[in-house]
């Protein structure tokens, strides 16, 4: 087996789960995390819930399942460059997202504003609801049982007063140390795959076009080097080529930059890494054409008109299921009902953020459509 870097996250260092369970003969139990989300109710899910593109709007857009499968796709390819625990970027990256509404930002939002005087709603932190709570596999505990190392993965960012009420998982916001390498490494592959899979989705939908990108530079950049290459090859190849070259130049960049500030700081094992800054970065230059280029998508493609008739409908959706779950909770699921009865706000934030884009609209008919049942 290779052998890793000294401040990689080693799985026979872990500080464990929170249930007590036998090693696994095969596997280690960052793998076995890996296999745990991948078996979950909330992975499954994510093949219907929007990332910017509503399922039903086409077939070949992003959802959050496949852009999590990108994502891990990335993370594993740069802890690999980098001697790290892949298994571990693999299993934080496929399990980030689980948490997430339906109806993608909008959805996360509405859920918020319906919980302001009960917790609110924040989807990193459903996440980890999900995998210590919501999961019903095991019969000796809730949840998946994952790693430590794996659930502050999971815990992108928090505000410091809940962060001081989630124990261990939570105190690396309180007192302000980082999370390991390979939780780093997600995190920007999480920016690198929707940036660059955002573009692709938005020319793909024709809600921005070529032209308008020529104002953003990394993508000029590329796409004036695969008009050079290929000038009889068509637009949608060319964009494919461009965007191929766009990830291949972050990616490069992280794990170079990584490499010298890892160097530079000599770290030697993960207590160095979780007491140092963030480590994994991009250069200065590279940071800033990122900028821009997410800076283009907000203003373009998440603001465009017809992307926010959507959220509209999905924000009226989730407040519409809130306030008659609410004013009445004998309309839920007898299982949430139960839950209910312990705390209303919970129980019913945990079923809607639980629904996928097209089930969230059929509970709305459901709900409000005299005709439906
Ligand atoms: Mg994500």
């Amino acid at each position: 087996m290779r052998a890793l870097a000294a401040y990689a996250a080693t799985p026979d260092a872990s500080r464990g789960r929170r249930h007590a369970e036998a090693p696994s003969s095969g596997r280690s139990e960052f793998q076995r995390d890996r296999d745990r989300v991948i078996h979950s109710n909330a992975f499954r899910r994510l093949e219907y819930k929007t990332q910017v593109f509503v399922n039903h709007e086409g077939d070949l857009f992003r959802t959050r399942l496949t852009h999590s499968i990108e994502v891990a796709q990335l993370a594993r390819s740069v802890a690999r460059s980098l001697d790290l625990d892949e298994d571990l970027a693999e299993a934080i990256a496929l399990a980030h997202d689980l948490g997430h509404t339906p109806f993608g930002h909008a959805g996360q939002d509405a859920l918020n504003a319906c919980m302001r005087d009960y917790g609110g709603f924040e989807h990193n932190l459903q996440s980890l609801r999900v995998v210590d709570v919501l999961e019903e596999r095991y019969g000796a505990f809730d949840g998946l049982n994952l790693t430590f190392e794996t659930r502050e993965g999971i815990l992108k960012h928090c505000p410091v007063p809940v962060a001081a009420t989630l124990g261990d998982v939570g105190r690396r916001f309180v007192d302000g140390t980082q999370p390991t390498l390979e939780a780093q490494i997600t995190n920007l592959a999480d920016e690198i795959a929707y940036n660059n899979h955002d573009v692709d989705d938005g020319l793909r939908s024709g809600l921005i076009a070529i032209d308008q990108l020529a104002e953003v530079p990394l993508f000029k950049r590329h796409h004036d080097i695969a008009r050079g290459l290929f000038p009889h090859a068509s637009e949608r190849r060319r964009i494919n080529e461009t965007i191929r070259r766009m990830i291949n130049t972050l990616v490069s960049d992280l794990i170079g930059t990584t490499r010298v500030a890892l160097a530079r700081l000599g770290l030697q094992s993960l207590d160095d890494v979780r007491a140092a800054g963030p480590v994994v970065a991009h250069s200065a230059e590279i940071s800033a054409e990122s900028l821009v280029l997410k800076r283009f998508l907000r203003d373009h493609l998440y603001q465009h008109y017809l992307v926010q008739r959507m959220s509209t409908k999905g924000r009226r959706i989730v407040g519409d299921l809130f306030a008659a779950f609410m004013g009445d909770p004998r309309l839920l699921p007898p299982q949430y009902q139960a839950k209910a009865d312990i705390d209303r706000a919970r129980a019913v934030a945990d079923y809607i953020s639980g629904m996928t884009d097209r089930y969230a609209m059929r509970e709305h008919r459901r709900l409000f459509a005299i005709e439906e049942i």
